[in-house]
């Protein structure tokens, strides 16, 4: 097991040369959005107001409708910062709301288009060919969270199918790009689809978890069977806490079913944010030394996306949060589960998702220093958040996955609102990263407030 010291100066150096690579030249129109970001993240109740704005923006009607809704949220901030004041003036008039309303809906849109690829598949194709040859795999994600009709649930699971389908006949075509495709189990599929249990079953509740597995699972397995027949990769995305133990026994018991023992590669997410994730991660493990299946569990280690959900949640039934409420616990816990993946192959892929130059750094510099070869450990990050440092990781010949959503501008705002919460948060990496915080202060340990087993 490699020593914390030399751990901390090789990730240094990682850190030093991915921070190096990240391109510095930047879209104008990516400085629109930042600004727009820092403007929310400098007030509490301007960011409320813009977050419920971008919430109901796919629900209204046109343009002075928009803009009555911008300014109706808006003229509950107390104090606004000039640039609201002026458009706080120009909701007086006709002509001055159809400008406001027409401004409003080329932002939210242009925002929306920095996280999300495409209309569908076959739009993203494009985006998704030109990252493969940029040395960028992806994983598709198909918009639309939280079902609550059967018929909705099904029309998602049919929307996969053709997903897989469409992915993989693209692919096929791709050039070959070996860091990206092999790793030393095996060949790594091309076409990777992310899916949401949540969106495959309307009947998924803390209160009866067997129903809702009963009925994700019956919508799962042709899914499964339908990556296996065209070599794609399934992966099951984790949400927040109250489906969290349902959807862990739900994959841990298809996966182990005989027919899906022989495939598909298939994938699950563990979220280092929770207070149990290590307990999570003993039973992840102990499945896999028991159940013997051609393709490793690929596990992505995520910090976790529901977190202001979790406290208030906890809060509003008098629990104990589930989540770290100190941000370097998350990221201390983050490096602990980092260390026991990557300790725990061939039994497991390790997929680390962070936007965390600290986080990537330690997982690369823990994997080499250990004997580990990079081509067994990926890097994923969300698109539109970790463009630049993807390219960073490309570039040192690292394997680096995208998460790429797909889907229209209705399914998509629970996406982006949740993806706009995490930038415009204080505590988040990249709000540090685009303050000009120096590398060293962004590359130190963290210096969390939890004893970590080890
Ligand atoms: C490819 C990919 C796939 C993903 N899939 C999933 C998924 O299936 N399910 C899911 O939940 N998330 C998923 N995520 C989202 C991921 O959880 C967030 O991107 C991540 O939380 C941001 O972490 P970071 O390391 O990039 O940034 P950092 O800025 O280092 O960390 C931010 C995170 O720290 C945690 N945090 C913030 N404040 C505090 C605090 N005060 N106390 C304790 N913890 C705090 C939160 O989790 C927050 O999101 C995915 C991310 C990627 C890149």
């Amino acid at each position: 097991m490699p020593d914390d010291a030399a751990v901390e100066r090789e990730l240094f150096e990682v850190g030093r040369r991915l921070a190096a690579a990240m391109p510095t030249t930047r879209n104008p129109l990516k400085v629109f959005d930042d600004k727009a970001m820092d403007l929310a993240s400098s007030d509490a109740e301007l960011k409320a107001a813009l977050f419920r704005f971008v919430d109901v923006v796919p629900a209204c009607r046109n343009l002075d409708d928009l803009a009555r809704h911008l300014t109706g949220f808006l003229s509950e901030v107390g104090d606004p910062p000039p640039p609201i004041s002026v458009a706080m003036r120009m909701g007086d008039s006709k002509a001055g709301r159809r400008a406001l309303g027409m401004a409003a809906s080329q932002g939210v849109k242009h925002m929306a288009r920095r996280f999300i690829v495409g209309e569908d598949p076959k739009a993203a194709l494009g985006d998704l060919k030109d990252l493969w040859k940029d040395g960028v795999a992806a994983s598709v994600d198909l918009l639309g969270e939280a079902t609550v009709t059967q018929s909705e649930a099904q029309r998602y699971a049919d929307r996969c199918a053709d997903a897989l389908d469409t992915l993989a006949a693209a692919a096929a075509s791709w050039p070959g790009r070996r860091q990206l495709e092999r790793d030393s189990v095996g060949v790594l599929p091309r076409s990777n689809l992310s899916v949401k249990v949540s969106a495959l079953t309307p009947l998924l509740r803390p209160d009866a978890p067997e129903r809702g597995k009963r009925d994700a699972a019956d919508r799962l397995r042709p899914l499964l069977r339908r990556a296996h027949e065209r070599g794609a990769h399934l992966h099951i995305d984790m949400e927040s806490m109250d489906s969290r133990d349902a959807i862990l026994e739900l994959i841990l018991e298809l996966l182990g079913e005989e027919e899906f023992r022989r495939g598909p590669s298939a994938g699950m997410v563990l979220q280092g944010y929770l207070r149990d994730s290590p307990q999570t991660l003993d039973t992840i493990l102990e499945w896999s030394s028991r159940v013997e299946r051609t393709h490793p569990l690929t596990i992505r280690l995520v910090k976790g996306a529901y977190w202001d959900h979790e406290l208030v949640e906890a809060a509003q039934h008098g629990w104990t949060a589930p989540v770290f409420e100190v941000k370097a616990d998350t990221d201390a816990n983050f490096e602990h589960l980092t260390r026991r993946l990557l300790d725990a192959r061939p039994l497991v892929r390790v997929a680390i998702a962070s936007h965390n130059l600290r986080s990537v750094s330690h997982a690369i510099a823990y994997n080499r220093l250990g004997g580990g070869a990079d081509s067994d450990l990926e890097l994923q990050v969300l698109r539109g958040l970790g463009d630049p440092l993807q390219t960073a990781i490309a570039a040192q010949g690292l394997r680096v996955r995208a998460y790429c959503p797909v889907g229209d501008l209705v399914a998509g705002m629970a996406y982006l609102v949740r993806r706009l919460l995490e930038n415009t948060s204080n505590e988040s990496f990249l709000y540090e990263q685009a303050r000009g915080v120096p590398l060293e202060v962004l590359l130190a340990p963290p210096q969390g407030t939890v004893a970590h087993r080890t």
